[in-house]
């Protein structure tokens, strides 16, 4: 039902789009971009596991079972007196739009700033499971909760009216450091601004940007999987890692060779037999 209404308003604004196009010289950029034909056939299946595997809810709830363990340790281990926070990332960190990917995977469509604005104004993303577990568990040891998110501030509104909905403990709108139009995805300087307040105990993400910058600077995806093995240290103790098969910067070095289409750079990109 919840995704027959997404594809009813998404295809609603399209018609009422185009109505506004006749007769008029001005381009409108279309709502949905159509992609050629299985370009977005590789978020089938890992929307359907995150969808309907048990495995999907057990990775959640083993790797928040673990940042509830690491936590109380970390506070422990304080190195200024300023008070702990918790950075948290937002989407596919503790809220779900595995919604708007089954839409995308649905129709063939890929992703644009207009359509992912009609989901996240819909306030109708689930809970990562997990997450309201670990938030209440973090305001009860006293640690303020900060989100650090490439959603935009004009979302700021209907993502607190998401988390409110779902029962998340209250946090202030001052917590949430969203992205600016057309400023960088890099989430570095963000969290430098919360380090002046608070020392950061703890990065929560699915993707390793949030934790550090030095996995935006993203050159083959060899390299990625080499820096990880560097912070081997930090994961599961300061890093936070959720898990998220449907997108990421973890695409980018895959999808880099403009003369192909998304889906032969995915091709090309297999490691075969
Ligand atoms: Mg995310």
């Amino acid at each position: 039902m919840k995704k027959s209404i997404f594809y009813i308003i998404a295809i609603a604004s399209l018609s009422l789009l185009a109505c506004q196009n006749k007769g008029s010289e001005t381009t409108t950029e279309p709502i949905a971009t159509t992609t050629e034909c299985g370009e977005s056939d590789h978020l089938i299946n890992a929307t359907l596991w995150m969808q309907h595997s048990a495995e999907y809810r057990a990775c959640c709830l083993q790797t928040y079972k673990i940042a509830k363990s690491a936590l109380a340790e970390n506070i422990k281990n304080k190195q200024t007196d300023k008070p702990a926070a918790v950075v948290l990332d937002i989407d596919e960190t503790v809220l779900d739009n595995s919604y708007y990917e089954a839409y995308m995977a649905a129709e063939g469509a890929s992703f644009s700033d207009s359509t992912w604005a009609i989901w996240t104004s819909k306030a109708d993303a689930t809970e990562v499971p997990g997450a309201i577990d670990f938030l209440k568990y973090a305001q009860s040891l006293g640690v303020e909760i900060i989100f650090i998110s490439n959603r935009y501030p004009e979302e700021l509104e209907p993502t607190m009216a998401n988390m409110k909905k779902l029962g998340f403990p209250e946090i202030p709108a001052e917590n949430f450091y969203m992205k600016e139009k057309d400023a960088s995805s890099c989430k570095k300087e963000r969290r430098e601004l919360v380090s002046e307040k608070y020392e950061i105990v703890m990065l929560v993400g699915d993707n390793l940007g949030d934790h550090s910058e030095i996995f935006d600077e993203r050159k083959t995806a060899g390299d990625m999987l080499a820096e990880t093995d560097e912070i081997v240290e930090l994961l599961g103790t300061r890093y936070i890692v959720l898990p998220n098969p449907t997108y990421g910067t973890w695409e980018k070095p895959i999808l880099a060779n403009k003369e192909e289409t998304a889906r032969e750079n995915r091709i090309n990109a297999l490691k075969t037999f």
